[in-house]
């Protein structure tokens, strides 16, 4: 491992080049305890640099982990950031916008699961954004995969937030717990339920309903397999979701209504993503693979099989490799099919905690 005063350097156009890059620099730098430069924050963007939502993710951290930041400012290109001693507790955190939640709980987790201490963070939020994890995933997918590495962490979503109103609100609870146990992904084990549901807030309830209609007739689903949800949110909103739980995992597609498309298209869609993972027998889907990365880097190795790797997961590989030597081998072993053996080379940094 390199010595923990060298500043480790970013660049932020590099492979993805969006805000995936700068949540992992923040999750692994807080938890080992090194600090970095970025540059190039989000080059490969429309809009470049730090938007509320990544600010955010820059204060939370900053704040939880008491690190020295300079370049934390709204469309910054470039950012240092120092991290300090690391002290689980009670936070709040308001994005201000409908900016993701759940990018900000990406940013903080690795501390979170790393620090030993009890840990209550709310955010407040976008809990139900297009290109970012909904809360339903975090709970149904991402978490009980955790669980299962010996994290004890899970969200309460109180209040939905959609695109533009926010205002949405979550709890984050956690306890630290030094070490992640290993885990390997090869099989999804046997269907036992699915669910397709939609939610609407502040619009017609009919919109569901339709979303709900279609993916019974493309995808097969009965009756008994479906769910409205009628929530309270600011402002209007509607996601549409297919649950499909298996023996060793359940994973949640969705996708989210837009103003001037048809709910059936929205509902087309997003049955195309179900269909394309249903072709295979990858367990892990597209978004856990990138996800799960920096726990099984943490965790020091594990396996997972899933279909080909997107640029946010290569991107990441490369990220995670600035701050911990893992090794991450991707081998082909059927259609649209590979299987990722990540293992890290040397122990994890101890991060000074409070
Ligand atoms: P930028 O602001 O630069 O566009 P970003 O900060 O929005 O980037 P991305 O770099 O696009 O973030 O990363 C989005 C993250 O959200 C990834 O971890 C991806 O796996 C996850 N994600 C996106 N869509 C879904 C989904 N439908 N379900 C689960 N996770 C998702």
């Amino acid at each position: 491992m390199p010595a923990t005063d060298d500043i480790i350097t970013i660049d932020g156009s590099a492979g993805e080049g969006g805000g995936q890059i700068l949540r992992t620099a923040l999750g692994l730098s807080m938890v080992t305890g090194r600090a970095f430069r970025i540059e190039k924050i989000r080059a490969r963007r429309p809009k470049p640099g730090l938007a509320r939502q990544h600010l955010v993710a820059v204060s939370a951290a900053a704040t939880i982990c008491q690190a020295e930041v300079t370049g934390a400012s709204l469309g910054s290109q470039e950012l240092v950031f120092r991290p300090g001693r690391v002290c689980p507790g009670k936070y709040s955190f308001d994005i201000g916008t409908a900016g993701s939640t759940s990018l900000v709980i990406q940013t903080i987790l690795p501390a979170i699961l790393m620090v030993p201490g009890r840990w209550e963070i709310e955010l407040i939020g976008g809990t139900h954004n297009p290109l970012a994890p909904p809360v339903d995933y975090l709970q149904k997918t991402f978490l009980p995969i955790l669980k299962r590495m010996g994290a004890q962490v899970e969200v309460e979503l109180l209040r939905p937030g959609f695109y533009p109103a926010g205002g949405g609100r979550v709890v984050l609870r956690g306890r630290g717990c030094e070490t992640l146990r290993p885990v390997e992904l090869l099989e999804r084990g046997a269907l036992r339920r699915r669910l397709a549901w939609a939610a609407v807030a502040n619009l017609p309830p009919h919109i569901a309903q339709r979303e709900v209609d279609t993916l019974c007739q493309l995808l097969g689903f009965a009756p008994a397999e479906t769910a409205i949800r009628r929530w309270e949110a600011f402002g209007p909103g509607n996601v549409v979701a297919v649950e499909l739980e298996f023996e060793n995992i359940t994973e949640l597609f969705c996708n989210f209504g837009e103003r001037g498309k048809p709910a059936e298209k929205v509902a087309e869609e997003l049955a195309r993503e179900v269909r394309r993972y249903l072709a295979t027998e990858a367990p892990v889907g597209e978004h856990l693979a990138d996800q799960i990365l920096i726990p099984l880097a943490l965790a020091g190795e594990g396996r997972f099989r899933t279909l080909s790797l997107s640029s946010h997961a290569q991107t990441n590989i490369e990220i995670i490799n600035k701050f911990l030597y893992i090794s991450c081998e991707v081998i082909p072993v059927g259609e649209d099919t590979y299987e990722v053996r990540l293992s890290r080379e040397g122990s994890l940094q101890d991060p000074a905690t409070c």
